[in-house]
């Protein structure tokens, strides 16, 4: 697990302030009228949903802005325009994806007909962390929505403003009968999980994913973990390095480094390091120029927990640009740390945050052996020329993504699942993905009488 849970469980002694209970029956009493089930409210709920992102932009900005110190451009992009292209995606594909799907009949059963079909699942919980709040609350809520679920989101308590956003602005936009939002830290979310769901969407750190699928397994529910860890770059020597460098960068800081797909730490292969760290130095200073502090779309760190956390890890290895770092506004500057071991503290846990490692390896064979030897990533990037490379590294590792030549974009492709393996989740979702989560696929077999 990266990171500790905010909490632990069972702490929960003063009753929550929203009876969990209640609002999980009223949730059951309309997706029992089959109200959720028709095409129309489905689209209904879908357009509403567009309606709040469109028409509350400035809203929803401020409060990720509060949140997180997010700039306008990056926040509109990564967590409201990635969510309508999301929602967009769903509703051009709905009906054709809902459609029954014939299935062939072996001779000794004809003539018979059989096809699959997609039920709603129920009641479902999606669980939101901090770091995109908006976009990991909204998303996951675009698939049960179209799958004809009702659904009970509850925000990260560690995003205070974009959580009350939420639970102001669905419920007017939303039937809300059929879809709530609780809010809440730990004892809210320990009394949620008593209660029976059809399926649990979990986005956060692997602690509190085990904390969910242990309370999960009390009621026999299927659950979605969507969880993080350490994803590393393959940089291989022949690439253009100050190309390489600018999109590594990007990934990276973005959000301070707070993304779950941000790249982890850098796999310089053969001589590729001292030249890299140059470029990546230049690479910051044309994303967010010489004082990254006072550049309008460089966010801050979530909290002094993480701040104090991520300061710790400083010391390690040689600093080519960055390491100014302010408390008092959880600042802490683009930051790329050369020469540096591979058993470092730097290198034992997921960052998380704007520090970007690297460690150098000998050839392309102690790369793969360095990712393998440590937990399935969630995504793997790789900057290579090579159609060899890209094959033995399809082949020879396994994580969540495999990405050549612009980290964390595969996650913007509708069409790709997205989700992770061993440590870094289970389950995927995005496009019709995510109607397979949030669906049962059931099996129809119709053999005639006569
Ligand atoms: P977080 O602290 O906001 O926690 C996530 C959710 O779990 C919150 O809603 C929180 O209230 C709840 N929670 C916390 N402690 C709990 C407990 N003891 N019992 C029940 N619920 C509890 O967010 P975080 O976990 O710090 O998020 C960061 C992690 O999430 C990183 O590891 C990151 O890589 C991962 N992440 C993964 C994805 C993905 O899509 N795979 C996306 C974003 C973040």
């Amino acid at each position: 697990p990266s990171n500790p849970p905010a909490g632990e469980p069972g702490t929960a002694t003063a009753p929550a302030a929203v009876a969990p209970a209640a609002v999980a029956a009223r949730l059951r009493e309309a997706f029992a009228t089959g109200r959720t089930k028709p095409l129309a409210w489905r689209l209904a709920q879908l357009a509403a949903l567009r309606s709040l992102l469109t028409d509350r932009t400035e809203a929803l900005l401020t409060a990720l802005h509060s949140d997180l110190g997010k700039g306008a451009r990056e926040a509109y992009r990564t967590e409201i325009a990635f969510t309508l292209n999301e929602l967009d995606h769903t509703v051009a594909h709905l009906e054709e994806w809902l459609r029954p799907r014939p299935a062939a009949v072996p001779e000794n059963f004809r003539p018979a007909e059989a096809r699959v079909v997609r039920d709603p699942l129920g009641v479902v919980l999606i669980i939101a962390p901090w770091n995109y709040p908006l976009q990991l609350a909204l998303a996951p809520l675009v698939g049960a929505l179209a799958a004809g679920n009702a659904a009970l989101v509850k925000p990260s308590e560690l995003a205070p403003a974009t959580s009350a956003a939420l639970a102001e602005l669905l419920p007017h936009y939303l039937d809300r009968d059929a879809v709530a939002v609780v809010e809440g830290g730990v004892p809210e979310t320990t009394a949620l999980l008593e209660q029976r769901f059809d399926h649990i969407f979990y986005t956060g750190n692997g602690a509190v994913g085990r904390i969910v699928m242990a309370a999960a397994a009390r009621h026999l529910t299927p659950v979605t973990l969507e969880l993080g860890g350490k994803s590393p770059v393959v940089v291989e020597p022949g690439v253009d390095l100050a190309v390489t460098a600018e999109r590594l960068a990007r990934g990276k800081f973005l959000n301070a480094g707070q993304t779950c797909v941000a790249p982890d730490y850098v796999l310089a292969v053969g001589d590729t390091a001292a030249a890299l760290e140059r470029h990546l130095a230049d690479a910051v200073e044309t994303l967010y120029g010489q004082d990254p502090a006072t550049h309008p779309e460089y966010g801050r760190i979530v909290n002094e927990r993480h701040f104090d956390r991520l300061t710790a890890l400083l010391g390690d290895g040689r600093t080519v640009i960055g390491g100014q770092h302010d408390r008092a506004s959880r600042y802490l500057a683009p930051t790329v740390l050369a020469d540096v071991a591979p058993d470092a503290p730097v290198m034992r846990e997921e960052i998380f945050g704007p520090l970007l490692p690297i460690v150098a390896v000998p050839d392309l064979d102690a790369a793969i052996a360095f990712v393998n030897e440590r937990d399935k990533p969630l995504a793997l990037y790789a900057f290579t020329e090579s159609e060899q490379t890209k094959r033995r590294l399809t082949e020879e590792t396994s994580s969540g993504a495999l990405t050549f030549g612009l980290p964390v974009s595969h996650l913007a492709v509708p069409e790709l699942p997205f989700g992770g393996v061993g440590e870094s989740g289970m389950g995927r979702y995005h496009g019709e993905y995510s109607l397979d989560t949030f669906s049962h696929t059931k099996a129809v077999l119709d053999k005639p009488l006569g």
